[in-house]
């Protein structure tokens, strides 16, 4: 086997927030001005390290329009972790948080969810203040908060590490003391 460990993440948020350039970025390390819609869902999985194991983690992106809401059960099963975006440019895309953590923790149990504030490069734009996405995270139980931008890179590369961080801390060393990064 090529890795030591796998894990499922899923990426999930209001069309448009930047679900597929996240991925995207992190994935390839670029960022493309023009990407499609993306229709159902697509997969893509990386291989990175922590902790001197290898990781493989495999990203579902999932469309999100109304019409594929029947694909949320399949899409939750078996996942180990969710990234919830919202677009701090716009704040009704952190309206619709309680809806997704309830079908998250309905269909994929108590998983780790991290909030993501994302277009920081947009800072002029911002409607959403820092303190509020923070509030939100706590009000909702997530495991952790992060602003980033996919399109100056600000914070992705972090935004993973923390992700695998709580996971090995959930799933491979629940019982150690924990270092932190
Ligand atoms: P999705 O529908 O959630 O998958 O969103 P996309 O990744 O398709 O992005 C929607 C739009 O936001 C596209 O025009 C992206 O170029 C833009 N976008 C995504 N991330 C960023 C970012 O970090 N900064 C800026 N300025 N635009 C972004
Ligand atoms: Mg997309």
């Amino acid at each position: 086997m090529d890795y030591d460990y796998t894990f499922k993440a899923m990426m999930l948020g209001d069309a448009s927030v930047g679900k597929t350039s996240l991925t995207i970025r992190y994935i390839s390390g670029s960022f493309l001005e023009d990407l499609k819609l993306t229709i159902g869902v697509d997969f893509y999985s990386k291989l990175t390290s922590f902790k001197n194991k290898k990781v493989k983690l495999q990203i579902w992106d999932f469309g999100g329009e109304e019409r594929f809401r029947f694909l949320l059960s399949q899409y939750c099963r078996g996942a180990n972790a969710a990234f919830f975006l919202y677009d701090i440019t716009n704040p009704l895309t952190l309206e619709h948080l309680p809806d997704w953590t309830n079908i998250v923790r309905k269909y994929a149990g108590d998983i780790p969810i991290m909030l993501v504030g994302s277009k920081v490069d947009l800072e002029e734009f911002r409607a959403i203040p820092r303190d509020e996405g923070i509030r939100a995270a706590n009000k909702y139980n997530l495991a952790s908060f992060v602003e980033l931008s996919s399109k100056t890179g600000q914070n992705v590369e972090k935004a993973f590490q923390v992700m695998c961080s709580i996971l090995f801390e959930k799933y491979v060393y629940p019982n150690d003391e924990f270092l932190e990064l």
